[in-house]
């Protein structure tokens, strides 16, 4: 005969062991809820694309946004021995808007800033596993500071067909606290400088520190540029709007480990909520709490 609950009159259960009940009850009801939307989620970001988000690539440097050159290959070959294909942003909304199509599971690798060790580290990795790259540049930086890319680095790199230059602005400036006369200068005069330096059609952008607004998105737009990266962690997505489009950063802390990285690659959908949250203890002063809080 089955165990069961003892009858009124019997023994009962203590007042401990209801509880514990209960809350393993709430607790597995909370964790079927979570799981039920991150499924939910992941089938919304199905047609999604992870656009991964490096900075420096160096063994020097030990700062939330350099990743070592060893695991930056690792994470390079994860990709070539898993059937990724590297494709640029112009094939994405190619894609998108003419309905070209995309080879299998596609990803996009894109390097902020545009510092020479994207030149001495990552290059040579990425020539090593035919990977396609886009590199978003502060032209006003290049030949002018000693750790950023020279124009002769970023020719060679481009002549080898793999590197993709786009903007990253002329100066870096928040384009968010810029009056308009300042922020079309940023947006309109980086866009000439670089193509007239690398004879080729500028038309994408990465946002100086993630920072955008609607006046900024329609700016971005107005001065001819076809789509816009943030650094807000997701998958871009053909059905949200193309000036914010999210990225999978490869930054923010000073561990990249290869199951860090294959995490995030795989269910970065996922874990935006739980990074928007620790976003917004930062922002409301809960700053202890949020360095606590660990996205994968
Ligand atoms: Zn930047």
């Amino acid at each position: 005969m089955p165990k069961q609950w003892p009858l009124a009159g019997g023994k009962q259960p203590s007042r401990r062991r209801l509880f514990l009940r209960r809350a393993l009850l709430v607790v597995l009801t909370l964790l079927l809820i979570l799981g039920a939307d991150a499924l939910v989620r992941m089938h919304q970001a199905a047609d999604g694309i992870p656009v991964l988000n490096y900075h420096q690539i160096n063994d020097r440097d030990v700062n939330a946004l350099t990743v070592r050159t060893d695991q930056f290959e690792a994470q390079m070959q994860y990709l070539a021995e898993h059937g990724y294909h590297t494709i640029t942003p112009a094939e994405l909304t190619d894609a998108w808007d003419n309905g070209t199509p995309l080879p299998d599971k596609p990803v996009i690798i894109t390097f902020d800033d545009g510092y020479v060790d994207n030149y001495k580290n990552a290059y040579p990795i990425l020539q090593k596993y035919n990977l396609k790259a886009t590199i978003f540049l502060v032209s006003d930086f290049l030949g002018t500071y000693p750790n950023y890319l020279t124009w002769d680095e970023a020719a060679e790199m481009q002549a080898s067909g793999l590197i993709d230059f786009e903007s990253h602005t002329l100066s870096h400036e928040e384009l968010d606290k810029l009056s308009d006369e300042e922020m079309q200068h940023q947006l309109v005069d980086s866009k000439h400088a670089l193509e007239w330096h690398l004879q080729k059609n500028i038309k994408y952008l990465a946002y100086p520190c993630g920072d955008y607004t609607q006046k900024v998105q329609d700016a971005t737009r107005d001065a001819g540029y076809r789509a816009a990266f943030t650094v807000h962690l997701g998958y871009a997505e053909k059905d949200k709007p193309q000036y914010k489009l999210d990225r999978v950063p490869i930054f923010g802390g000073t561990s990249h480990t290869l199951q860090r990285f294959k995490l995030r690659l795989k269910y970065a959908p996922v874990f935006a909520p739980l990074e928007d949250f620790r976003l917004s203890l930062r922002e409301h002063g809960f700053t202890w709490l949020a360095a606590h809080f660990n996205t994968p």
